[in-house]
C-alpha cells in the first residue's frame, strides 16, 4: 500500500500518538472524507511502554483527575484536560472492548490486570479505523512543503497535508523514545525547557543506612527545601533499596530535586516518619511510655511508631544503642533520636537516571499550543502531544491520561481540519 502522501502522519506510536492516529481517522471517515492516516514509530515493537507500565497491568487513568495532579502551565493544563475528562476515557476504552476497574488507592486498570489488554484494543482500532501503522520507521526529518509537510524516514519520504507529533520524552529511552522529537519541534521553532527524569527513584549517600533496609516500606512524610525554602511537602509509602529510595511518595517528589539539581540550586530533602506529629508532640509520648516500660528498649518503644528495622537503623544512625532500656536513655539521646525520627535529612547523591524514570519534567512550553486543538501556534497544521510537552503528571494514571487526552484532541481537530481528500493514493 503506497503511503507517500496521506492526510496526517503521526509521529510516534505511544499512547498518545496510538489515540492521536484513532481519532484522526475516526474523524476523516465521519466527515466522508476518504483521506488517510499514517502511524510512523521507530521502533520495532510498537508499544513497549504500555506494556511496561503500571508493572505490566497498565495504570489507564485516575477515577478524578484535576489541574493539580499535574505539573506545568496549570490553567491551559484544566482547559486540555476538560475537554477529554475521565468519564469520556473510561467510555471510551469501554468502547475499545477494554473494562476497567477501580483500586482502592482510585488508580484504573483493565479488570484483565493484562496491559496487553489496551495496546491490542488500540491496535485493533486503529487498524480498523484504517490507519496505516509503520513500526521501524525512525523520523529524521519534518519539514513545511507547500501547503502540507515532508516527513522524511528511514525508508522514504512521506508527504502529509497535517503532522502530529508524539515522540514522547526521554523516559526509558530503550522503548524509543529517546528526546529526538524535541529537536524535530525545535527545527519549528519550539522552545524546549530544559529536560529532567521525573516518577525517578533517588540514590542516597553511602553514609546512609538504606542499604540494610531494602525491601522495607512505610509511611513518611517528605519535604523538599529549595534554598531553605519549603516548596513541596506530600504524605505516602516510602521504599527502601539497596541503592536508596523509592516509593511513591519518593517518585512524586523527585522532579523538585532533578528540577533544582539541574539548574544549580541548593535542595534538601527531609523525612518525618511519624507523619503529622512532630518532635515536640513526641516527647511528650516518649516520657509517658517510659513511665510505663521503664525496662522496654529504645528501639522496641519506637517500634510502636515505624517498622522494627528502620527503628533499629534509625538508633544506631543518632549513635544510640537500641537495646538501651528507656529508663536509661540520656535526654539527649532521646532528643536526637525524636529529631531524627521527624527530621531525617536524606542526602541525595544523584537520581536513578531516564532507564528508571516514568515520565520527563520540561519539554514543549504548552503556551505555545493552541489548547483547543493541540496545534502549534508557531506552524499551522503541526500539532504536538503527550509527554513531549512541558506538562508531567504525579503517579496514578495521569501522564496516561493526558496522552489519551492531548492525542484525542489533536486527533479530532487534525481530522476536521483537513481539506476534502488532497491525496489520491494507489493501493
Ligand atoms: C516503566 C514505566 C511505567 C509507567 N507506568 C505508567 C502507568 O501505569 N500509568 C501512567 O499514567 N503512566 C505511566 N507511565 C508514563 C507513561 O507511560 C507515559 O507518560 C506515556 O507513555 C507517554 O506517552 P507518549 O505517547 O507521549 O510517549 P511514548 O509512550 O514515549 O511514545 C513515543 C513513541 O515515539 C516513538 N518515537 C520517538 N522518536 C521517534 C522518531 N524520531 N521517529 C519515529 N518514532 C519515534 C517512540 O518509539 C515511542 O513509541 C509509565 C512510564 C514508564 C517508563
Amino acid at each position: 500500500m503506497a503511503d507517500d502522501g496521506v492526510n496526517v502522519a503521526v509521529v510516534g506510536a505511544g499512547a498518545a500518538g496510538l489515540t492521536g492516529a484513532i481519532a484522526a481517522a475516526e474523524t476523516l471517515a465521519q466527515d466522508g472524507n476518504s483521506g488517510r492516516v499514517l502511524l510512523l514509530d521507530g521502533a520495532k515493537q510498537i508499544g513497549a511502554k504500555i506494556l511496561v507500565s503500571g508493572g505490566g497491568r497498565c495504570n489507564v487513568t485516575h477515577e478524578v483527575i484535576t489541574p493539580k495532579d499535574f505539573f506545568g502551565n496549570r490553567n491551559i493544563i484544566r482547559n486540555i484536560l476538560a475537554a477529554f475528562p475521565v468519564e469520556r476515557t473510561i467510555a471510551w476504552f469501554k468502547s475499545l472492548g477494554v473494562d476497567l476497574k477501580r483500586e482502592p488507592t482510585g488508580k484504573l486498570f483493565p479488570t484483565t490486570d493484562d496491559a496487553r489488554t489496551v495496546l491490542n484494543a488500540l491496535l485493533d482500532r486503529a487498524r480498523g479505523a484504517g490507519v496505516i501503522i509503520r513500526p521501524s520507521h525512525r523520523v529524521s526529518e519534518v519539514t513545511t512543503s507547500g501547503e502540507g509537510f515532508l516527513v522524511r524516514h528511514n525508508h522514504g519520504t512521506a508527504q502529509a497535508s497535517r503532522v502530529m507529533l508524539a515522540t514522547g520524552g526521554l523516559a526509558l529511552p530503550r522503548t524509543g523514545s529517546d528526546g529526538f522529537g524535541y529537536r524535530l519541534a525545535r527545527g519549528f521553532g519550539h522552545r524546549v525547557t530544559p529536560t529532567v527524569p521525573a516518577l525517578v527513584p533517588l540514590v542516597l549517600d553511602r553514609s546512609m543506612f538504606h542499604a540494610t533496609l531494602s525491601g522495607l516500606s512505610h509511611d513518611v512524610e517528605l519535604t523538599t527545601l529549595l534554598d531553605g525554602r519549603e516548596v513541596d511537602r506530600r504524605t505516602g509509602s516510602l521504599l527502601w533499596t539497596h541503592f536508596g529510595i523509592s516509593g511513591p511518595v519518593v517518585m512524586d517528589a523527585s522532579r523538585f530535586w532533578t528540577l533544582a539539581t539541574n539548574r544549580g540550586e541548593q535542595v534538601d530533602l527531609y523525612g518525618n516518619f511519624v507523619p503529622g506529629r512532630t518532635s515536640e508532640a513526641l516527647k511528650e509520648w516518649f516520657v509517658t511510655q517510659t513511665a510505663e516500660h521503664p525496662r522496654r528498649s529504645l528501639a522496641r518503644m519506637l517500634s510502636v511508631l515505624v517498622p522494627d528495622r528502620f527503628a533499629e537503623s534509625l538508633c544506631r544512625h543518632c549513635s544510640c544503642d537500641p537495646l538501651e532500656l528507656m529508663a536509661q536513655v540520656a535526654r539527649r539521646n532521646r532528643e536526637r533520636v525524636l529529631s531524627t525520627l521527624t527530621r531525617l535529612r536524606l542526602p541525595i547523591e544523584r537520581d536513578r537516571g531516564w532507564n528508571f524514570a516514568e515520565v520527563t519534567a520540561g519539554g514543549v512550553p504548552l503556551e505555545e499550543i493552541n489548547y483547543r486543538t493541540m496545534e502549534s501556534k508557531l506552524v499551522s497544521g503541526l500539532y504536538l502531544i503527550g509527554e513531549m510537552l512541558d506538562c508531567d503528571g504525579r503517579i496514578g494514571g495521569f501522564n496516561f491520561q493526558w496522552a489519551w487526552t492531548t492525542g484525542w484532541l489533536a486527533g479530532q481537530s487534525a481530522g476536521r481540519s483537513v481539506p476534502a481528500t488532497k491525496f489520491h493514493l494507489s493501493a
